[in-house]
């Protein structure tokens, strides 16, 4: 067992020390949000603090949010709200405001939460500990200045929390985004495109395994477009001894090849699932949304994964409400989930996320009201179609 994971262990065993400085992380988004958790925890646990699971508690307590959808961005918004009361009654307790939330805001977060202490983007996470330090001296910090992270600062990988120290372990192969489509705002949050080495990736690979986890899930914006060649990694992966099972998300439909679908059948290791979102099943909100793909193709695809690899699970993201969609449009996106009967989907309401491309040039037109009835008959069908697979 390596030092930094009985320090883990420790920590979270062992009745702490009074000294002992005691951190609450709290995480509001995606798998890549939790993964960043994870970090700023192995970095504060190897400075001597200890993880607590109660925010009152703790000397700091932060909130990593993303800021993808409003909705997200809400719940961060609202806990912050519930934790004034506590800062009042715990005045030296430390706040932090972490990830895409921290970068979007930066010190505008001040003017409607000037208790505060520290906002830090996703990229300055790994330098968390010392602004930390800098708190002893200033009131509050802003670390927002790094467009890009450096891997090296974020190569230890951290067993994912809610497992419980199981077996799953999580590695960022890639971070950012270049596709810019207009609804989103990753590429301005997490910056551009950029993977990793391969020999990095597997030595990280193995740290894991030699610490027990042999459940590896290989994180990014977009794991398929991975610049090293995303199947070689599939398979390289594969070959180490000690993984049992081989996770990936999350792919874009332009990225996704029959190469990959042959990969997921021939790679004993690799899970028979893929999470493969579409968006639309509207060709005209496709093109808006500048996808970079139809209807049609998207389908031909599932077509081509279903013939090579009959038993695969698939899941999915949707959007509606996206600014002009007709019930017409509405309607081949629900036929189009009909047809695929996907395992599992996330629906989304569109909100205008400021900066992006949809939000400067298209009028958010479609009404609330309208974004929930179409949002409601989607989680119907969803469940429909999953109770009818499980009967099955
Ligand atoms: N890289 C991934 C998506 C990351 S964001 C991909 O392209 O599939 C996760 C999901 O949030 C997206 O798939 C999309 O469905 C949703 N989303 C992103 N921006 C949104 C917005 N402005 N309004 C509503 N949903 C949005
Ligand atoms: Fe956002 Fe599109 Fe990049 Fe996904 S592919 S992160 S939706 S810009």
């Amino acid at each position: 067992m390596s030092l930094y994971l009985e320090e883990r262990i420790k920590c979270i065993t062992e009745p702490k020390q009074k000294a002992q400085p005691k951190v609450y992380i709290r995480t509001f988004g995606c798998q890549m949000n939790e993964y960043d958790s994870e970090v700023v925890i192995g970095k504060l646990l190897q400075k001597g603090w200890a993880l607590v699971h109660n925010p009152e508690e703790a000397d700091i307590v932060l909130f990593n949010g993303c800021s993808v959808r409003e909705h997200a961005e809400q719940r961060v918004w609202s806990n912050l709200e519930s934790l004034k009361k506590l800062k009042q009654r715990k005045p030296k307790m430390l706040v932090g405001i972490l990830g895409c939330i921290a970068q979007k805001h930066k010190e505008r977060i001040w003017e409607r939460f000037p208790f505060v202490n520290l906002v830090c983007g996703p990229a300055n996470l790994s330098h968390l500990p010392e602004y930390i330090k800098e708190l002893n001296e200033k009131e509050q910090v802003l670390a927002v200045d790094k467009q890009e992270r450096d891997f090296k600062d974020f190569c230890l990988t951290f067993p994912a929390q809610k497992e419980g120290f199981k077996s799953k372990g999580y590695v960022v192969i890639m971070s950012g985004c270049n596709n810019f489509c207009s609804y989103c705002v990753v590429p301005y949050l997490r910056g551009r495109e950029r993977s990793r080495e391969i020999k990095e990736i597997l030595e990280e690979v193995k740290e894991l395994v030699r610490n027990g986890y042999t459940h590896i899930t290989l994180l990014g914006q977009n794991v398929n477009s991975y610049k090293n060649n995303f199947v070689k990694l599939l398979e390289e992966v594969n070959k180490i001894e000690g993984v049992e099972k081989i996770s990936f998300t999350t792919n874009h439909p332009k990225a996704t090849s029959e190469e990959l679908f042959r990969a997921m059948r021939d790679l004993p290791k690799v899970e028979k699932y893929l999470h493969l979102p579409f968006q639309s099943g509207s060709d005209r909100i496709l093109k808006l949304m500048r996808r970079g793909y139809t209807r049609q193709e998207y389908l031909n695809l599932i077509r081509k994964l279903k013939e090579i690899l009959p038993e695969v699970r698939l899941s999915t993201d949707v959007i509606v409400g996206f600014p002009t969609e007709t019930e017409e449009d509405f309607l081949k996106t629900k036929q189009l989930m009909e047809e695929v009967r996907f395992d599992n989907a996330y629906i989304f309401k569109y909100s205008p996320r400021p900066g992006t491309e949809a939000e400067r040039k298209l009028k958010d037109d479609v009404p609330l009201e309208v974004k929930k009835r179409r949002n409601q008959i989607l989680l119907d069908l969803q469940k429909r179609i999953w109770r009818e697979k499980c009967r099955r």
